[in-house]
């Protein structure tokens, strides 16, 4: 007796698959068969200097840029492209026009260290490199270089015009490699399609049918996401696709941000939880004038409920809507979208458009009726391709029947709302910002002093949480805590720092030698940390 939950909301027609379509004609057919003026909509706003791009000129300069790539660079479809760089006017037309050229985009933060570069750069096998002046000292040589994105030369490129290309691009091509280290281990590398940004794009075009206010304002949509991460990448190409206007900054600062919402009149911040945490608690947030927004959209991590009835007192006009997905989903899966759905805190919303899922016990692989609790699995057209280069991950993620493990516990309630209970997988997120476990405990193992380490999630109110690592010293050593987490930072990107440290004996593990994780993080309120 299987029981399979369907979206509730009306079914959304997709593009036939046959028919070659790139994820920016799509987005961008569905702006030009708005009622908006192109000429008068601005798509971007650079904060930092104030620039600005009608939809018209930043279409006009997609299409400027992608003739330059594809003829001096002889870009082409399949080729992957690495991208280091901070958030900017130039990333969102530069990926618009990888897009429709199909070439597969492959974003990475731009604070990682070398080796984490290296790392990505060995699943994706880029061609070329897009950087800015800062940025592109920690690339190595691409077959056809590295070109700064913050150069007179590319500024050139974005206006030169002399012709558009035509490429064809299956809506089965990937469309971007994007970095998550799933379930378990490190890094890999997440092939996502042109159709599955198209079926996510399709459904909140849907959205936008149903206004829930008669005269909505124009949306301004303020960006404080990463536009590397999944969240901010998809995002970018939703706001294209709905015609809103986004202000991009290129630091993220939290004063900066009620700045920009006052200055620009933000109706919509998407944010992680601890952004809501501080616009629910600062005293600094009285400061501005923020009656402009409407809606906070927050994913990415859990957010506690009482936080959203915190933020919702002291604004009590604004909506909060959660949604709930990962890199491998697309960063969709579920939201709320009415505002009848954000009522429910603590939930994450109902299930997206053409999508399906279970609630499977993680023991017997049975699925769950609503209320239980267990492994949230799904299918459907948002679902990635696979792990690049790793079939032997891919094939631990999916099922035989192309379930995706989420590695989430969750249950579903009699309404169809999503509530996520916890973590299985070995992931810890500081910030939303992934943290895998195993590769800071491959670092550890590698310290001299270190017989034995688990690195374990540790809860904390402003990160939601911080990475902890649980350390067997060799006989003798007299390593201390603060040398531990030294001997990290000095090794990766600073979010995956470790922040606390407990010495043990020895670490649980199971009969095969599987770290109980389970069993650290149930210890962790009696372990106090060293120094
Ligand atoms: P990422 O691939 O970086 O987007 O991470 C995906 C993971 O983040 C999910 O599998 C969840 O564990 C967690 N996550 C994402 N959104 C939420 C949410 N709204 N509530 C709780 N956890 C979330």
């Amino acid at each position: 007796k299987t029981k399979i939950y369907h979206n509730l909301r009306p079914q959304v027609q997709l593009p036939s698959t046959n028919q070659p379509l790139s994820a920016s004609e799509y987005a961008i057919s569905l702006l030009r068969s708005s009622s908006l003026s192109l000429e008068n909509t601005i798509s971007f706003i650079d904060s930092s200097t104030d620039s600005r791009l009608s939809y018209s000129d930043f279409i006009k300069q997609v299409e400027s840029l992608s003739f330059s790539l594809h003829n001096r660079f002889g870009l082409k479809t399949g080729d992957s492209a690495f991208i280091l760089s901070p958030p900017s006017l130039q990333i969102s037309i530069l990926y618009f026009s990888l897009l429709s050229l199909g070439v597969i985009i492959s974003p990475a933060n731009p604070i990682s260290t070398i080796p984490e570069i290296s790392r990505q750069i060995s699943l994706s096998k880029p061609v070329i490199g897009f950087a800015t002046n800062v940025t592109s000292s920690k690339l190595p040589s691409f077959l056809h270089g590295t070109i700064l994105i913050d150069s007179d030369d590319f500024k050139s490129m974005l206006t030169i015009q002399p012709g558009r290309v035509n490429v064809r691009v299956n809506q089965t091509d990937t469309a971007a490699i994007l970095y998550s280290s799933g379930t378990t281990g490190k890094v890999k590398g997440v092939e996502l399609s042109h159709r599955n940004i198209i079926a996510l794009t399709a459904g909140f075009d849907k959205v936008r049918m149903e206004p829930v206010e008669e005269n909505p304002p124009h949306p301004i949509a303020l960006f404080t996401i990463p536009l590397f991460h999944v969240f901010g990448f998809f995002m970018t190409i939703r706001a294209v696709a709905l015609g809103e206007t986004v202000v991009l900054m290129e630091r993220f600062d939290f004063v900066g941000m009620l700045k920009a919402i006052e200055t620009y009149k933000v109706t919509y911040v998407p944010v992680s939880p601890p952004l809501v945490v501080a616009m629910a608690k600062l005293d600094v947030v009285e400061k501005f004038d923020l009656s402009s927004l409407t809606v906070v959209g927050c994913g990415g991590a859990p957010l506690g409920k009482e936080v959203s009835e915190k933020f919702l007192s002291r604004f009590p006009n604004v909506q909060i809507t959660q949604g709930y997905g990962m890199t491998e989903t697309t960063g969709g899966s579920y939201e709320d979208v009415r505002a009848e759905e954000t009522k429910k805190h603590g939930s994450v919303g109902r299930l997206s458009e053409n999508m399906e899922a279970k609630i499977v016990d993680p023991d017997t692989g049975e699925a769950l009726p609503p209320g239980q609790r267990g492994e949230l699995w799904l299918r459907g057209p948002i679902v990635m391709k696979g792990y690049v280069g790793d079939n032997e991950a891919t094939v631990a993620t999916f099922d035989s029947e192309g379930w995706l493990k989420t590695g989430d516990l969750c249950y579903i309630d009699n309404d169809g709302f999503l509530y996520i209970v916890d973590r299985l997988k070995e992931l810890i997120k500081y910030k939303a910002y992934q943290v895998p476990p195993a590769e800071l405990e491959q670092l550890l193992q590698s310290h001299p002093e270190i017989a034995d380490v688990a690195v374990v999630p540790y809860p904390d109110e402003e990160a939601g949480q911080i990475p902890m690592a649980f350390v067997v010293r060799k006989p003798g050593s007299n390593l201390s805590g603060t040398e531990v987490m030294d001997f990290v930072a000095k090794q990766v990107a600073p979010y995956k720092k470790i922040r606390r440290v407990a010495f043990i004996s020895s670490i649980p593990k199971s009969a095969a030698g599987k770290i109980l994780r389970r069993e650290l993080i149930d210890s962790i309120q009696s372990t106090p940390s060293s120094k």
